[in-house]
């Protein structure tokens, strides 16, 4: 790749020609290759954002790529107005992988999300009774769900939510982790409890020990639907196919994005029981692009991934490594750490440096990471990381801490 120097300009042209909805590091990705990029003037960085999760086999996977190529060069997009020959195949391979009956295919997160909303709602009155117009849905306080109107309604962060009403009524929000107040919160009006395995963007906050299983026990109980949004914490990403799987726990709705798509395309999906996306008929949901061939194809080889075990032993095996790094940085200008497998969130003590210094800083000597809220960074690198850039990766947080 030629070697080029003309970042200010590029950073310049992207700050002069975009909404400023996002406020980026200051580096202009050209190439990547597995867990490294590599920006316009030749400068390699270690990817530990991996596309918050979405790039969970790194940039470029040979099997990925290889599968886009070859579709490519059939059909890329039919719609759903007729059957192509990728459709049939990527729904049964997802389902198997998942233990379920039924896959919808979507494109991003938030679609996947607004799919499974509605879903539960319509089962609800369908199948649970409930009185028409009055569904309602448990989610958890510090949610990140996605950025659609209906979304943001049952965030609890000022940032996401802000001026962006009038809000989707319906919601109950609850505090995360706490089993008691989800219980309380569930009546004959509930068709789904909503809630992310691990929150992600709250700052990879694990819940305690139990608490997915007791919303599994609760919500089988009181005849309400399980629904895990999965998208940054599923594929692979904590040492299982699913974070649910940490405790034993079938959700009755999967919801799926990010590394579905292989960091390729955008491919999202709600998976789960025949009976419940069972209700959907014709015409009543659905997506130009959802389950296009090229998005299926390279789905189906994410799927064929994923059922090698291989990048699941990684995440646990590496993950392991990283945590261990970490922990050791506790006392070090560094004041908690959270996570399960190769996802970590890093709490920099506040009176040294914000989570964006800690990021700028880390950029400098060659790793990408993002902040959240304040004083939080977060690791999430592509789970084909070596256990030599693990240790080199922390080895930098130490040296921008000191
Ligand atoms: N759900 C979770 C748990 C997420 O982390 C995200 C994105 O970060 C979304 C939903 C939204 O996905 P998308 O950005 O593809 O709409």
């Amino acid at each position: 790749m030629p070697v080029r120097d003309d970042s200010a300009a590029l950073l310049a042209e992207a700050e002069r020609w975009t909404a400023h909805n996002y406020h980026p590091l200051p580096v202009v990705i050209a190439a990547a290759e597995g867990a490294w990029v590599t920006d316009v003037a030749g400068e390699r960085y270690l990817d530990c954002l991996a596309g918050y999760s979405a790039l969970n086999f790194g940039h470029r996977h040979p099997a990925l790529v290889e599968a886009a190529r070859k579709q490519l060069d059939s059909v890329t997009l039919t719609s759903r107005a007729f059957v192509h020959d990728q459709f049939g195949p990527f729904c049964r391979e997802l389902a198997q992988l998942c233990d379920a009956d039924m896959v919808l295919p979507m494109n991003t997160g938030a679609e996947a999300v607004e799919t499974a909303v509605k879903v539960a709602r319509a089962w609800g009155y369908r199948v649970k009774g409930v009185p028409d117009g009055q569904a309602t849905i448990v989610v958890a306080a510090n949610n990140f769900h996605g950025r659609t109107t209906t979304i943001v309604s049952f965030s609890t962060d000022p940032d996401a939510r802000a001026d962006f009403g009038p809000y989707t009524p319906g919601f109950r929000i609850v505090p995360y982790g706490d089993l008691a107040a989800a219980a309380a919160a569930v009546d004959g009006t509930t068709v789904a409890v909503l809630v992310e395995p691990i929150q992600g963007e709250a700052g990879v906050l694990v819940p305690p020990d139990g608490y997915l299983a007791g919303l599994r026990a609760l919500c089988t109980a009181r005849g309400v639907l399980l629904v895990a949004d999965e998208i940054q914490s599923g594929l692979g990403r904590t040492g299982r196919t699913f974070a649910c799987e940490h405790e034993g726990v079938r959700p009755d709705l999967y919801v799926l994005g990010k590394a579905l798509g292989g960091g390729v395309v955008p491919v999202s999906a709600v998976v789960g029981r025949g009976d419940v996306l069972g209700v959907l008929r014709p015409g009543e949901h659905g997506s130009t692009f959802g389950g296009n061939p090229l998005a299926c194809a390279v789905g189906r080889a994410v799927v064929g991934l994923l059922r090698t075990g291989e990048y699941q032993e990684r995440a646990r095996r590496l993950g392991a490594l990283l945590h261990r790094r970490l922990a050791a940085l506790l006392g070090h200008g560094v004041t908690a750490v959270r996570g399960r497998g190769l996802w970590a969130g890093v709490d920099i003590d506040p009176r040294l440096m914000t989570g964006r210094q800690a990021s700028e800083r880390l950029l400098a000597r060659g790793v990408l990471v993002k902040d959240t809220h304040g004083s939080t960074i977060r690791l999430a690198p592509p789970l084909l990381i070596e256990a030599d850039e693990v240790d080199w990766a922390v080895a930098q947080l130490r040296e921008v801490l000191v």
